[in-house]
């Protein structure tokens, strides 16, 4: 039961994250990135770090939100 869900290594001492109620196990943190980081619409990076979203779009930063026409928003850092 406890086989990474990207690349089904079975790993003794897995990363288990919790998000909108659904379990999800990974055997490393490159997969758990690959599965769980929302991806930028301007700059198509993965998102790492905390982000900015508007109106259910995601930003890796609000230069990036604003390249987009998303106003308003800056980083939390
Ligand atoms: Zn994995
Ligand atoms: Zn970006």
């Amino acid at each position: 039961m406890s086989a990474c869900e990207v690349c089904g290594n079975d790993y003794a001492m897995p990363i288990v994250v919790e998000a909108q109620g659904t379990r999800h196990v990974f055997d490393c943190f490159e997969c758990a990135i690959h599965r769980m980081a929302p991806i930028c619409e301007h700059c198509d990076c993965k998102i790492i770090g905390h982000g900015v979203e508007s109106d259910g779009r995601f930003f890796c930063c609000a230069h990036c939100a604003a390249s987009e026409g998303a106003r308003g928003l800056v980083d939390h850092v």
